[in-house]
């Protein structure tokens, strides 16, 4: 099959042209460590230090106020942790739909001593901030909730909840991975004192994050060594990845609006394409509140992972929002939580569009679609009465 679409942009994305030259003299050219205080180790500071600038004027903070990790995982962990261990026992507040980056580090806080709710959702995805006002107690000592999740696309009402946090004085983690350099993100507005952002699903390189930190917060490190990052992060900077992830948030800020209305208009168009020759197939998700590039199919009695596979032989990259152990279908733990029922969940399969999609890519896509389940439907009437 000579014919590939990458259509899993919210897994990961290749690395802009543009980042991948900013990168290349900082491998074997430009490899002082930055904490050293000779000429090389200045000029690998600099590379971090433009990195973090560009970074903090994205975001219109202040540098101070970012740290450098290994990966959106790392930086959830430290956000969350690291308010947690500052404040020593209490409670926090998060949702039942975050990457498992917040959920297993909260079970982890939990067995600790912790105490964590877990909000629920709506049909939509969306956590109502109601709830989180109802889970609100006297020992609230942080809250986390996702910007916009990764499976279903869904957008939270971070605003409302963070007004919350901010009238109590609670610190507020959102993991923004999704949405950073996706769509506008004003950290003022929006009540977040600690934001977990990635380089990979941005076209920067894989193994590279950072977190934003609002200067006053109180948090702990995660990690013990030397005093990297205003001894946030201990560690000896990943210098060409910071240095690719400042280019592909400068890069964002320049394409991220132009981008967001061409994939939000190819998102639209594989959704009425598979809607008009597919019966029994629905989008989930919010309908208008959601990332402009994610497409979640739900696809009635067919299983995620036959889908998958057959689009894969195809050339045909998505992702399956259930699996199959064990001869039993289980479907992802944001589609349990938005109370989808099995026998849609189980043909769960999430579409990620970006940069280089094309109609082309799009009207393949659906026909692809349409002639595999199709095909499967008739093979095997999984569950089907
Ligand atoms: C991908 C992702 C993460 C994890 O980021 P990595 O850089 O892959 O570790 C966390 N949260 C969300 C919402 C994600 O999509």
């Amino acid at each position: 099959m000579s014919r590939r679409v990458y259509l899993d942009h919210n897994a990961s994305t290749p690395v802009h042209p543009e980042v991948l030259a900013e990168m290349l003299p900082f491998f074997a050219e430009i490899y002082g460590n930055p904490s050293s205080i000779h000429a090389f180790g200045r000029e690998a500071r600099e590379g971090v230090d433009q990195a973090r600038e560009r970074i903090a004027r994205f975001l219109q903070v202040s540098p101070q106020e970012i740290v450098f990790t290994s990966g959106g995982t790392e930086s959830d962990n430290l956000g969350v942790k690291g308010l947690a261990s500052a404040r020593g026992r209490g409670h926090l507040i998060t949702s039942s739909v975050e990457h498992h980056a917040v959920l297993r580090t909260c079970q982890v806080l939990e067995a600790q001593g912790f105490d964590v709710t877990y909000v629920g959702v709506d049909a939509h995805g969306m956590v109502e901030p109601d709830e989180v006002r109802r889970a609100l107690r006297p020992d609230t000592i942080a809250i986390s909730v996702m910007h916009a999740n990764s499976e279903v696309g869904t957008l939270q009402p971070i605003g409302a909840i963070g007004r919350l946090a901010r009238e109590r004085s609670i610190p507020f983690h959102v993991d923004a991975v999704q949405t950073f350099g996706k769509i506008p993100l004003d950290v003022d507005a929006l009540g977040i004192d600690v934001l977990s952002f990635s380089g990979h699903k941005i076209y920067g390189p894989k193994g590279i994050a950072g977190l934003y930190i609002r200067k006053g917060t109180k948090m702990v490190s995660i990690q013990h060594g030397g005093e990297h990052e205003r001894r946030r992060r201990a560690g000896t900077e990943n210098l060409p990845g910071i240095v690719g992830l400042g280019k592909a948030v400068e890069v964002r800020a320049r394409d991220m609006h132009a981008e967001a209305e061409r994939v939000g208009a190819l998102r639209d168009r594989l959704w009425e394409g598979v809607r008009a020759r597919v019966p029994e197939v629905r989008l989930s998700g919010h309908p208008t509140e959601r990332l402009p590039g994610t497409a979640s199919l739900l696809v009635r009695h067919v299983e995620s992972e036959s889908i998958v596979l057959g689009l894969d032989l195809k050339g045909i990259a998505v992702s399956a929002g259930s699996a199959c152990t064990s001869g039993n279908v289980e479907p992802s733990h944001v589609l349990v939580a938005m109370g989808v029922p099995l026998d849609w969940a189980m043909g769960a399969v999430r579409c990620s569009l970006g940069r280089s999609t094309t109609a082309e890519d799009v009207d393949y896509v659906i026909e692809s679609v349409d002639t595999i389940v199709r095909r499967l439907r008739q093979a095997l009437p999984v569950g089907a009465a």
